[in-house]
């Protein structure tokens, strides 16, 4: 079963299988059960950079920033690889944010958001939209649906980023 949007806060996954060299490809979206714990690790890592100077530059000139965190898959149409990666798209926010999660252990200094949720944020004009790159042909990746993925799967049309054999053998995963 696939999670729809809202329902539960549990990240879904696809595994497939090469007929022809066996590679395996695991690919995951969604957020977590940790996803607020997971949301501060996330901004102190692009505070210090981890993301890249565009996303910090914009983190700091803006005074209300929410970032999804969320979990997508990518892919490259020139190589035909596919990858997880946080989403990274930023929303500039008119107010603070809700202080909804207490509970959590904050590491945030001062200044620094606790947790929006990413449906929360998909709501709002996007601030700053991230284009995820391949890092082998730095071509910007496309985001691609897990449904449709699924249905591609089904009809034969996802080919190995290894070899081009056909992929198969689709089996779903959730995690938390
Ligand atoms: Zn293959
Ligand atoms: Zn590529």
């Amino acid at each position: 079963m696939i999670c729809q949007k809202g329902e539960t806060t549990m990240g879904s996954g696809i595994t497939a299988k090469c007929e022809k060299c066996g590679f395996k490809l695991s690919l995951y979206s969604g957020i977590g059960m940790l996803y607020p714990q997971h949301y501060e690790e996330m901004i102190l890592k692009l505070v210090s950079g981890g993301f890249g100077r565009g996303v910090e530059r914009f983190y700091a000139e803006h005074d209300h920033v929410g970032v999804n965190f969320e979990e997508k898959i990518y892919h490259c149409e020139e190589c035909n690889r596919y990858v997880t990666k946080p989403c990274l798209d930023m929303y500039v926010l008119d107010k603070p944010p809700r202080r909804n999660y207490a509970g959590w252990s904050s590491a945030l200094p001062n200044g620094y958001y606790k947790c929006i949720m990413p449906d929360e944020l998909e709501e709002l004009p996007i601030g700053r939209k991230y284009i995820h790159r391949c890092y082998k042909c730095k071509k910007p990746m496309q985001e691609v649906n897990e449904r449709e993925f699924l249905e591609q799967l089904d009809n034969g049309k996802i080919k190995c980023p290894k070899c081009g054999g056909k992929m198969s053998e689709p089996s779903l995963i959730l995690w938390d």
